[in-house]
């Protein structure tokens, strides 16, 4: 198995293999790039088909977050990491702990966060071994409400924030009353996605796999229950994918009537090229990286001292970056998923590492 000649590796600064023969942890960390700080990104357990799998998965997502923390203004640097094995088979208390001790051992280079296959309470038993991990300590959320650390409601919001950006951008309209958008997963982010946008007087589409998920936003919003086929290509103003990725793609975008692609799920583009057909076909991409970083923002402040008001107030700089990346986009005649890799990197390349800061201060 390759790892610097892995197409994924990108000058990853630390790539570490744990293993616990006795509670069968195996793992591997990665921090893409920490010069704006520590590298904070979630910890996945997943039943890999193979190691090589698993490092694939993990350079990849731990670059993702470089770029998200840096576009989110957070004083954070890219990583992740990825526990091989089956969390409903293979989950225990002692692995868990197993993986608090490597964590441990990176010094706080690394913080872990919850992902797929790991929740609140598994980041709470790695916890009982090691001060790195965030997302687990109750408070009084952004919006007032006591919060046990989900960083879904932030998450929501700072959809909501992005996507109002998109249609004034897109649209030139503030008032979102009668807007029409087709939510895609109502799940934790896309239930609190329609409800601020009901709120605020839009009309809903809506479509899930879990029919009880779908008709609670029925219920609740009045929205209009659609069919798998239907919720992308519907006559709506917006599409808002809050399920799946990989939904804009060669099939899906020449069937959007959408001019407004604003929503939450990770890596909706199919192939990176897939945003410069969005743009081929008029359509205003938010990009998901940029637009679904109230959680990370809710986590950073969790650990580092939460004021509800400052984290609302740093949730929506998310509208302003989306703002930024939309102006540059026009101005140069290109995507703005390009666009946004490119101000990342504007905004983590020129930080000093961790080690060239504390060597500066040191002489
Ligand atoms: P979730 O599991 O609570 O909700 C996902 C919903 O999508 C579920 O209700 C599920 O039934 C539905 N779904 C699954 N497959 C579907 C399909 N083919 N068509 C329609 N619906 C389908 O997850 P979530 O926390 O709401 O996250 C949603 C998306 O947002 C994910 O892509 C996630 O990675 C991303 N995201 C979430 C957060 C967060 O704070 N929770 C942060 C950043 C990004």
């Amino acid at each position: 198995m390759n790892v610097f000649s892995h197409p994924e590796f990108d000058n990853h600064e630390q790539v570490c293999f744990f293993t616990d023969p006795r509670t069968g942890l195996k793992a591997i960390v990665a921090v893409h790039n920490s010069s704006r700080g520590p590298a904070l990104g979630g910890c996945r357990m997943y039943p890999y088909a193979s190691d090589e799998e698993a490092l694939r998965d993990v350079l990849r997502l731990s670059k993702g977050m470089t770029y998200k923390s840096a576009l989110a203004n957070l004083d954070l640097g890219g990583g992740k990491s990825v526990i091989i094995g089956d969390p409903r088979q293979h989950k225990t208390e002692e692995l868990m702990e197993a993986m608090g001790r490597c964590l441990e051992q990176l010094g706080g280079r690394y913080i872990a966060a919850e992902d797929s296959g790991t929740s609140v309470p598994d980041l709470k038993v790695m916890g009982r071994c090691t001060t790195q991990v965030a997302g687990v300590s109750a408070h009084i959320g952004f919006d007032g409400k006591p919060s046990d650390g989900d960083p879904s409601p932030a998450t929501a919001y700072g959809t909501f924030v992005g996507l109002k950006a998109a249609v004034q951008h897109k649209l030139g309209r503030n008032d979102l009353t009668g807007l029409k958008v087709a939510v895609q997963g109502i799940g934790n982010v896309g239930y609190r996605l329609a409800r601020h946008l009901h709120e605020a007087g839009a009309q809903l589409w809506v479509y899930d796999i879990h029919q009880d998920q779908m008709e609670r936003a029925v219920e609740e919003f009045g929205a209009t229950p659609v069919s798998a086929d239907e919720i992308l290509t519907l006559p709506v103003d917006v599409v808002a994918p809050c399920a799946l990725g990989a939904v804009l793609n060669d099939t899906s975008i020449p069937q959007l009537q959408a001019r407004v692609v604003a929503g939450a799920a990770n890596n909706q583009l199919e192939r990176p090229e897939h945003d410069a057909l969005l743009m081929q076909h008029g359509i205003l991409y938010a990009p998901d990286f940029v637009i679904n970083a109230g959680g990370i923002i809710d986590v950073f402040h969790g650990r580092t001292g939460y004021e509800p008001e400052k984290v609302r107030a740093h949730v929506e700089t998310i509208g302003d970056t989306l703002n930024e990346i939309f102006t540059r986009s026009d101005r140069d005649g290109r995507p703005t998923g390009i666009i946004a890799n490119e101000l990342a990197e504007e905004r983590f390349d020129h930080f000093p590492t961790q080690q060239e800061a504390s060597l500066a201060k040191a002489g």
